[in-house]
């Protein structure tokens, strides 16, 4: 209740800071006969919110937003969880405080999935206070790339960003223009966050399994090595029989597989699926069910074979820019991605042979 009242409170000084006294804010309060906060009173550009059990929240990317990966965030009973704190800054403080308007708890714990930029860069919002955990492995590839990865990006993310900006203002197709709206999103994230971004580094570390427990619920921590990532975790809610998957599972999405090991990876989503759960939350894309999974591995298993018959028939590299997306995956998001994994996978299998 504290966190509604404080949130009223902000509404109220938004209308007219000056003349708001006491009196005012403890009549409207009495008159608001609303005393469970709905996903629906806490909006943010960046994402939208989805209740998905009982103290169970999903933050799902807004096309355009600066958000770009899914986060959750989860009631443990006296400590809130948040998953995958976003990639800007600017995304993550709405997240933080749509938690602390959702629950009356502090923040104890940031979840990092993996290494990638779009996972990790909110958690410093949350510092100090809040211990950011991840895998061992992921805290040591934020620490090595991080800080030129940053560097980097200040230098292309901007360019980038004019040139997408510049494709969308020609562009006439709705379809793409929506896909190019995604990408202005993420190179205007990189480039409006850079001059504020440090490299936070994980504080709590494991490897395998960490389990979280709290009044309410229990949180599973399990790692799998070389799948989307070196290290990949997943978030696992036994009690309601949710997963947070991190970049394991793309839903409508292409995922990108060129940091990965797609052979082990089907393997792990074929593990995951034996899991008693029925809800997945991906790292990008909708609310999703066991079915994408099944996807997942049917879209992997795809480019495998389209990159086998490529070496078979002797072309080269150079044909991939030929092929044409299939059908199935036609209007997925992030198409600029299967060629690359087609290539990638290309690469892959040649070495092997
Ligand atoms: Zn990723």
């Amino acid at each position: 209740m504290k966190s509604y009242n404080l949130l009223l409170i902000k509404i109220i000084q938004n209308i007219k800071p000056s003349v708001v006294s006491f009196v005012c804010i403890s009549v409207l309060i009495l008159m608001f006969p609303v005393f469970n906060v709905n996903a629906q009173t806490i909006d943010s550009k960046h994402f939208r919110l989805e209740k998905l059990a009982e103290g169970v929240y999903a933050a799902i990317h807004i096309n355009g937003g600066y958000a770009i990966c899914n986060a959750g965030i989860i009631n443990l009973g006296e400590k809130t969880l948040i998953f995958d704190p976003f990639i800007t800054p600017e995304a993550a403080l709405d997240l933080r405080s749509a938690a602390e308007t959702l629950f009356d708890n502090p923040i104890t714990f940031v979840v990092n999935s993996h290494f990638h930029n779009d996972h990790i860069r909110g958690s410093q919002v949350f510092v100090p206070g809040t211990s950011i955990i991840s895998t061992t492995t992921t805290r040591e590839y934020i620490s090595k790339n991080e800080p030129e990865t940053i560097a980097a990006e200040k230098e292309y993310a901007p360019k980038r960003l004019a040139q997408l900006k510049a494709e969308l203002h020609a562009e006439k197709d709705s379809v793409q223009r929506i896909k190019l709206i995604g990408w202005v999103g993420y190179f205007g994230a990189l480039a409006t966050s850079n001059s504020e971004l440090k490299t936070q580094v994980p504080d709590i570390t494991f490897e395998d399994k960490l389990i979280l427990y709290g009044e309410e619920r229990t949180a599973e921590l399990i790692e799998f090595r070389k799948g989307h990532t070196e290290s990949d975790l997943i978030l696992y809610l036994p009690k309601e029989k949710i997963v947070f998957m991190g970049d394991l599972l793309f839903i409508d999405h292409h995922p990108w597989i060129g940091d990965g090991y797609p052979e082990n990876l089907i393997t792990t989503l074929n593990n995951i699926q034996l899991m008693d759960a029925g809800t997945f939350i991906p790292g990008h894309g909708n609310v999703g069910s066991k079915n994408d999974i099944v996807t997942m591995i049917d879209y992997i298993e795809t480019i495998k074979l389209t990159a086998r018959n490529l070496l078979n028939d002797g072309k080269s590299t150079k044909d991939i820019n030929e092929l044409q997306i299939p059908e199935t995956y036609e209007d997925w998001f992030l198409s600029n991605f299967y060629k690359m994994n087609v290539k990638f996978m290309y690469e892959s299998l040649k070495e092997k042979d």
